[in-house]
Parts: C-alpha cells; structure tokens; sequence
C-alpha cells in the first residue's frame, strides 16, 4: 500500500492493521511475525524517545502474567505462559509492568535509558523484611 499522509484518507476510511488475512495471522503467529501493514504502529519503534527503561530479572519471576496483562504496549514478550523478555523496540517506558510485578523483590525495576542490564541485574534490590 502506498503511504498516504494523515490529511489525505477521505471521511470513514478504515486502516487495516494487516496485510493479507488478519484472523489467521493472529491465531498461528506470535506477535513480532505477523504481516502487519505499514498502517499499523507495530511497524514503527519508540525506543529513541523513551527515557526510562523496564529490566527484567528471571531470577525473582513467578511468571505470573500480571506484567503481560497491564501493559498498554503489548511489550511484554511470553511464551507458553513464561514472561521471556520486554520488547524494547514498543516498550514506551511507563513503569506499569513495574508496578503491578508482585514479586518481593520485583522482577522489573526501572532504570535510566543507559543503563547497563548485566551491571543492575547483579546489584538488584534484596527481599524486603515486612515489618512486624
Ligand atoms: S514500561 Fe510500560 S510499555 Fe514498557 S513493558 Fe512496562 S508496561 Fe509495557
Ligand atoms: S509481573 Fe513480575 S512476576 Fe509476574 S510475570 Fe511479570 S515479571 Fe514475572
């Protein structure tokens, strides 16, 4: 398809997020293979403006999903039921999958843009003592 500026499409026209049979692609492909169409946003990244960043530390996860359930970005990667990782090219840096981790401690943190995965993950926060 070619691209069309914002201001050209006429009144009701609709965007399709794939090309070829949609239905289909979403039921027999994981996300990051689909055929989406240049229309869709998966096809445009946001790690160039994002300032903070989600890392994951397998260690402390109990696979849960909460994280894969709550963020707005469908950023987080799972695989049969097991978070694997944060797709950093749609992950927009809002914190959320942190938040709502329950872990003790969290297997997300967020840190600065910069910072180095193998560096955090080996200083990562202890278990805190609930107080009695
Ligand atoms: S920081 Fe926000 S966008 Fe990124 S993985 Fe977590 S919930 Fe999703
Ligand atoms: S919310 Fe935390 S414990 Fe649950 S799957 Fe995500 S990273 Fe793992």
């Amino acid at each position: 398809m070619a691209n069309t500026g914002w201001d050209e499409f006429e009144i009701g026209a609709m965007l399709r997020s794939f090309d070829g049979a949609a239905a289909e692609s979403i039921a027999t492909t994981h996300q990051e293979e689909r055929n989406y169409s240049s229309n869709n946003s998966f096809t445009a990244s946001v790690a160039d403006w994002r300032i903070e960043k989600p890392i994951f530390n397998k260690d402390y996860c109990i696979d849960c999903q909460f994280c894969w359930i709550y963020c707005p970005d469908i950023s987080i990667i799972s695989r049969d039921k097991k978070m694997i990782g944060v797709d950093m090219d749609h992950c927009k840096g809002c914190g959320i999958c942190v938040e709502v981790c329950p872990t003790n401690p969290k297997s997300l943190l967020m840190f600065p843009e910069q910072a180095d995965e193998e560096t955090e993950i080996a200083s990562w926060p202890q278990k805190e003592e609930k107080e009695k």
